[in-house]
């Protein structure tokens, strides 16, 4: 039974019809027909072939007709020119017709006359233009004043006394309600002024028994003819209010989701809503110089919808509520919660030239830890997701649990469905949401469970990562392993910031902004006594943060392509197998080239992957990878170490029972100390030594620089600088690069010429220092 006062169904609701309705004894009822009018009042229940007849006043059904025949009783003996099996029926009181509905045809029938009216059936369209065949229920609402048609999940209305049919709209009225307030919160209506409006209103998900869809497309006609006539509303009969644009809004919801786009609420729509979600809205006005238009008169009456006024508009709103507030109990409150929250995030607004520093320092706030995982893993994870940014920009990210909290740059925080005096309540499925000009992230903790490192869960990485894509400025994408999909996906281990993200984040410029060098917090105001001073001698002046829209660019120790045996389970040699490794600092990269770029997790210490190399500076690898040798050598100083690539470490001692490492002028005699760069020319056989404006050619076999060498590199490789910083052949490219500081030349493959420079970063993307905090060190 619905209560439509109500707007729900009658507690306990549904039951079944032959307990409710005595003597009704078919499961599936047809239609039921309600003759109430001056003279009448019989209740008629119509089932396949047959029909009862219902005692209102007792609550059964009569046994007998007048004429003493049982019910049930045939259709065709009771209402002659009615088929069986009828869609449905429904009484117009006004007119003082009943009309059957089967297919495509509606029987108007004259019940006192037991007849069908001249002229009919008639098709559908003709005499309810926009109502479709096949009806599942009709029926006249006293609530409404109108007679609506249902079919499957939608309904149909007659607008006015007689006017047009209007529809489809959504039948569930709660589903209706709870969508157009999901719409409007994430900015399907219009663009959401997320980080200054206040105050959303709380929703709720679809929940289960609502989505329990045998309850529409089997439509019980039953619901629909109790009620009891005088409760109507006044006035004009409702049907629903701005529907294109519900439906628009619903369209536009689905295209952003893949979804077939049908502009009604069904059940692919309903559970990709249900799906957890950050709560940021998909569609947020265009951050401009409108936030510091200040609203005035001609803007606050304005129906215009673009950016400025759209954002006037929306302030006006706001003070609009806020006065409304005053109206209610716990509004003095509430109101200096909301003038607190604005205070706050204006502050933190004006310290917005924060991400232009070499680091931003973040806060896990200390009343807002998660219940559900160790502190320290907290930590651990968020930190990760930050530097899982910092592999493709700039900046470099450190927790800061010391400073005064305004001084820290980013905070985050656990919080429930109230929380942290913030003015948007969680929303069931969304497990988190950020403002990016407060530089705030709040994760919803009741979103269970959050894990690390395993498939099931909700992965508190990929949270973390997306909240802070949103805090370094990226909105919702709805590109395939974008890690800015508004949806919470299921995640494999190791997920990785998607090409696309990474373009996008580089887009926002995070280098090009840069105003002065060293940071504000390495000129002295951030005490970084528990960082290794290398960062600032060694990293900052290294790297050039003004060029290319915010990509990362450094300068290498040495490049090479480490080329090895691939072997089957058995141990053969089934051919063989390469990767590229860049080394800087200490620490070295896995260059996958068909990906463009790096390993995850990379950069790793060079003492951690390449046991028993000591030294922090790399000055050059040598991989021999001839048909009769395979050897690879690490140059460091005046030294060098044998590397075993079948057992993956350093030889402890060279044939001759000296033990590595090993002077440069005892294993390779004629090449200097303290090379620039090194590398193995395969086609040609030869070894090649760069030291300052100088090549070595040698001879690995022989031991010895081929005669007349060395030479001025300009005379050997023209257009290669002096003082190199590496030199490597690349399988991936099949020719020879030469790296000095941002710069490369290559080997042209077609003229065997020198082409270049060319900017490192173009080629090799995403390779970034981004060692942070954890430096360790080494
Ligand atoms: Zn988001
Ligand atoms: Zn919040």
């Amino acid at each position: 039974m619905y209560e439509n006062s109500q707007g729900r169904t009658r507690y306990g609701d549904p039951r079944v019809i032959r307990k409710g309705w005595e003597g009704i004894a078919s499961r599936k009822i047809d239609g039921i027909l309600h003759v109430l009018n001056r003279f009448w009042d019989v209740l008629f229940f119509f089932s396949g072939d047959s029909y009862y007849q219902y005692d209102s006043e007792r609550d059964q059904i009569y046994t007998h007709d007048a004429h003493g025949n049982p019910f049930p009783n045939l259709i065709s003996y009771g209402f002659p020119g009615i088929p069986d099996n009828i869609d449905t029926v429904y009484y117009n009181r006004s007119a003082g017709y009943t009309y059957f509905f089967k297919d495509n045809l509606v029987y108007q029938y004259e019940i006192e006359r037991q007849r069908v009216s001249p002229g009919f059936p008639k098709e559908i369209s003709v005499l309810y233009p926009g109502v479709p065949n096949n009806l599942d229920a009709a029926y006249y609402s006293y609530y409404h004043k109108t007679t609506f048609f249902i079919k499957g999940l939608e309904y149909w209305g007659i607008s006015g006394n007689n006017g047009p049919i209007v529809g489809p709209f959504t039948v569930n009225q709660r589903w209706r309600d709870i969508c157009n307030s999901f719409l409007e919160r994430l900015g399907y209506f219009q663009p959401v002024d997320w980080e200054s409006t206040l105050d959303r209103s709380r929703q709720t998900i679809f929940e289960p028994e609502d989505v329990a869809p045998d309850i529409f497309s089997d439509f019980d006609p039953s619901v629909m003819v109790e009620e009891v006539e005088g409760m109507g509303r006044d006035g004009e009969p409702t049907i629903g209010v701005d529907d294109e644009e519900f439906k628009e809004a619903i369209r536009k919801f689905q295209q952003a989701n893949n979804l077939t786009i049908t502009g009604l609420l069904d059940d692919a729509t309903r559970n990709k809503m249900n799906e957890p979600r950050c709560g940021n809205p998909d569609h947020t006005l265009a951050k401009n110089g409108t936030k510091t238009v200040p609203p005035d008169a001609s803007n606050m009456t304005s129906n215009s919808s673009d950016d400025a006024h759209a954002k006037s508009n929306a302030t006006v709103v706001v003070q609009k509520r806020a006065a409304e507030d005053t109206s209610q109990g716990n509004s003095r409150k509430r109101q200096s919660v909301l003038k607190t929250w604005m205070e706050r995030q204006e502050e933190r607004r004006k310290k917005r030239g924060i991400f232009v520093n070499n680091y931003v320092t973040w806060r896990l706030l200390g009343e807002g830890y998660s219940s559900q995982l160790d502190a320290d893993l907290q930590l651990a994870v968020i930190q990760q997701a930050f530097r899982m940014w910092s592999e493709v920009i700039p900046p470099l990210f450190r927790p800061d649990h010391v400073s005064h909290i305004e001084e820290v740059d980013v905070n985050l925080a656990f919080g429930r469905v109230r929380h942290l005096g913030c003015p948007n309540e969680f929303q069931e499925q969304e497990y988190a949401h950020a403002f990016d000009e407060a530089a705030e992230v709040h994760i919803n903790d009741q979103i269970q469970p959050y894990t690390v490192n395993r498939p099931d869960g909700i992965s508190l990485l990929k949270v973390a990562v997306h909240e802070i894509g949103h805090i370094l400025g990226l909105g919702h994408h709805e590109w395939a392993n974008s890690v800015m999909q508004p949806n919470y996906a299921p995640q494999p281990y190791n997920f990785e910031i998607g090409a696309e993200d990474r373009r996008a984040v580089q887009e926002l410029g995070y280098a090009s902004g840069l105003r002065e060098f060293p940071c504000r917090h390495s000129a002295g105001v951030q005490d970084l006594s528990g960082y290794p001073d290398m960062l600032d001698r060694w990293i900052l002046p290294h790297r050039r943060l003004t060029h290319h829209r915010g990509k990362c660019e450094e300068r290498f120790d040495t490049v090479f392509d480490w080329v090895r045996p691939n072997r089957d389970e058995n141990g053969y040699m089934t051919g063989v197998i390469y990767n590229t490794f860049f080394f800087a600092d200490g620490r070295y990269w896995m260059y996958e080239n068909s990906k463009g770029r790096t390993r995850y997790g990379d950069p790793l210490l060079i003492r951690g992957g390449w046991q028993g190399i000591a030294s922090r500076h790399i000055d050059g690898i040598l991989h021999v990878w001839s048909r009769t040798w395979d050897v690879l050598f690490f140059f460091a100083g005046d030294s060098y170490w044998e590397y075993d690539s079948e057992r993956e470490q350093i030889y402890t001692h060279d044939a001759n029972g000296n033990p590595f490492p090993n002077l440069i002028s005892y294993g390779f005699p004629g090449i200097p100390d303290n090379i620039d760069t090194v590398y193995y020319n395969r086609s040609a056989g030869y070894t090649y030594f760069f030291k300052d404006h100088l090549v070595y050619q040698y001879e690995v076999e022989r031991q010895r620089v081929s005669p007349g060498f060395p030479k001025e590199i300009a005379e050997v490789f023209p257009g290669v600088p002096n003082n190199l910083d590496a030199a490597y052949y690349s399988y991936t490219h099949q020719t020879t690069f030469f790296l000095k500081g941002f710069d490369y030349w290559s080997i042209s493959i077609s003229t065997g010429a020198i082409d270049g420079p060319f900017t490192v970063n173009e080629l090799w993307q995403d390779i970034c220092k981004v060692w942070m905090w954890e430096l360790d060190g080494s």
